[in-house]
């Protein structure tokens, strides 16, 4: 309705138009129109223009709606893309940076020369969770553990799950007393946590840590070897502990 109402209102001037300038100029030319040329000139440039221009604006409306349909779908795309390649980088349970992702990550460091310290984090005695109390019970410890490095780290630190019960996290900028403090309240809040696996048990949940304090960027993956040196010395010592190694 609108589409005519608007071809209705461009016609109507268009045949205002015409007809003012036949108007106008016939008289210049010396001539005198004919009582049917007013009828011709007002009639036929609405019959010609109103189809025409009905056809024009519903086609233009249509390519307006098609665009502005596109553009939603495309917004809605790109939203899609960025929520997918995001779920690619993490570790579909704990939620943490997957393996691929955080190595990925510190490697990219090097570029920024960021310097700082890199923990290796691995569950103490894990098998026995799974074997006591079953594979799902121990599923739900990964995740506590995972989310208590998360909260126990700082705001742009990195934390990464390695594989199986193991944990790297990138502590950015950290010198040791730093990394120390940092490492050492990670292990503890994990010590202290109230795991439940079932109404009647209480299990302690223990991590071993290694780390690496570098002054400047590094190769991180044999930064991450070094670390895992400082994991086996702490496993070694009795667990539950921390150890750090210099660069
Ligand atoms: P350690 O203190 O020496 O690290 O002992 P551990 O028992 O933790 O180490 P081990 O390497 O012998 O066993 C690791 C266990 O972690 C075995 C494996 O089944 C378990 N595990 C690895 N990934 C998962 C997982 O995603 N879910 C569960 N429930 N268990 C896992
Ligand atoms: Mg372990
Ligand atoms: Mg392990």
């Amino acid at each position: 309705m609108e589409t005519y109402l608007r071809a209705g209102f461009v016609s109507v001037a268009i045949t205002m138009v015409t007809t003012f300038v036949v108007l106008a100029t016939i008289p210049l030319m010396g001539e005198k129109p004919a009582p049917s040329a007013y009828y011709l000139m007002t009639i036929l440039p609405f019959l010609v223009s109103f189809p025409l221009l009905s056809y024009l604006i519903h086609k233009a409306d249509q390519a307006a709606e098609l665009n502005k349909n596109l553009q939603a779908a495309y917004r809605e795309l790109a939203a899609l893309h960025a929520q997918l390649t995001e779920k690619s980088r993490k570790d579909d349970m704990t939620g943490v940076l997957n393996r691929t992702a955080f190595l990925e990550h510190i490697e990219s460091l090097k570029e920024d020369q960021q310097q700082g310290t890199l923990l290796m984090i691995d569950a103490d005695h894990f098998k026995q969770i799974n074997d006591r109390f079953g594979h799902l019970i121990g599923d739900e410890a990964l995740i506590v553990i995972a989310q208590t490095i998360s909260a126990a780290v700082r705001s742009n630190d990195v934390v990464g799950r390695l594989g199986g019960e193991e944990f790297g996290v990138f502590l950015k900028g950290a010198r040791k007393s730093d990394a120390r403090a940092i490492s050492e309240r990670i292990r503890a809040s994990i010590n202290a946590l109230e795991f439940k696996p079932t109404a009647e048990n209480r299990h302690t949940l223990t991590v071993s840590i290694g780390g690496v304090t570098t002054k400047k960027a590094n190769d991180w993956k044999r930064v991450l070897q070094h670390a895992d040196a400082g994991l086996y010395e702490a496993k070694k010592q009795g667990r539950n502990r921390v150890v750090l190694l210099a660069a």
